[in-house]
């Protein structure tokens, strides 16, 4: 039997370093939920989150290395465009599920597109960002037995797959 966990319901605006916002919950009918304890937000922000009451208004700010983790130079990689699905149409940003180096399946991202081959980016978009969260918690509450059953939020904010 393992003990309650808790329902947080927050509202956010997320910046990176030079201040631009990236993702918002403020232009969605309803907060975002999550279920503490199961890694559906990144550990800085949960840690700095359980501290937290309904009402609070806080900025946290939190290093790469908490967030989405530092870029790994070895995820950036030249390989020939025909290696890659689609490769007559191949256009920077496009993205794609290819095996890493440890052989983990990776999103890809295009940096540049050159003549014959083509520079990838393995790394999490976010990858080497500071983040800044602007966060207003809306709500708090014990998690319902299916929703602990599930391992994640039910209801506005959370999974709708009911
Ligand atoms: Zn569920």
């Amino acid at each position: 039997m393992t003990a309650t966990k808790r329902v947080i319901s927050f509202h956010y605006t997320l910046t990176d370093s030079s201040g631009e916002v990236i993702d918002t919950s403020r232009d969605s009918d309803a907060p975002f939920s999550y279920l503490e304890g199961m890694s559906q937000i990144i550990p800085g922000l949960e840690k700095a989150m359980a501290l937290l009451s309904v009402g609070d208004q806080r900025k946290i700010e939190v290093a790469a290395a908490d967030a989405y983790g530092v870029a790994d130079e070895q995820l950036v990689v030249e390989v020939p465009r025909e290696k890659l699905p689609n490769s007559e149409e191949l256009a920077e940003g496009d993205q794609f599920q290819a095996n890493g180096p440890n052989g983990e399946m990776l999103l890809f991202r295009v940096l540049e597109v050159m003549g014959e081959s083509v520079k990838l980016d393995g790394n999490h978009p976010l990858a080497g960002e500071d983040l800044t969260f602007d966060v207003e918690v809306m709500a708090i509450r014990d998690a319902t037995p299916e929703e602990m059953a599930h391992g994640h939020a039910h209801g506005a904010g959370g999974h709708h797959h009911h």
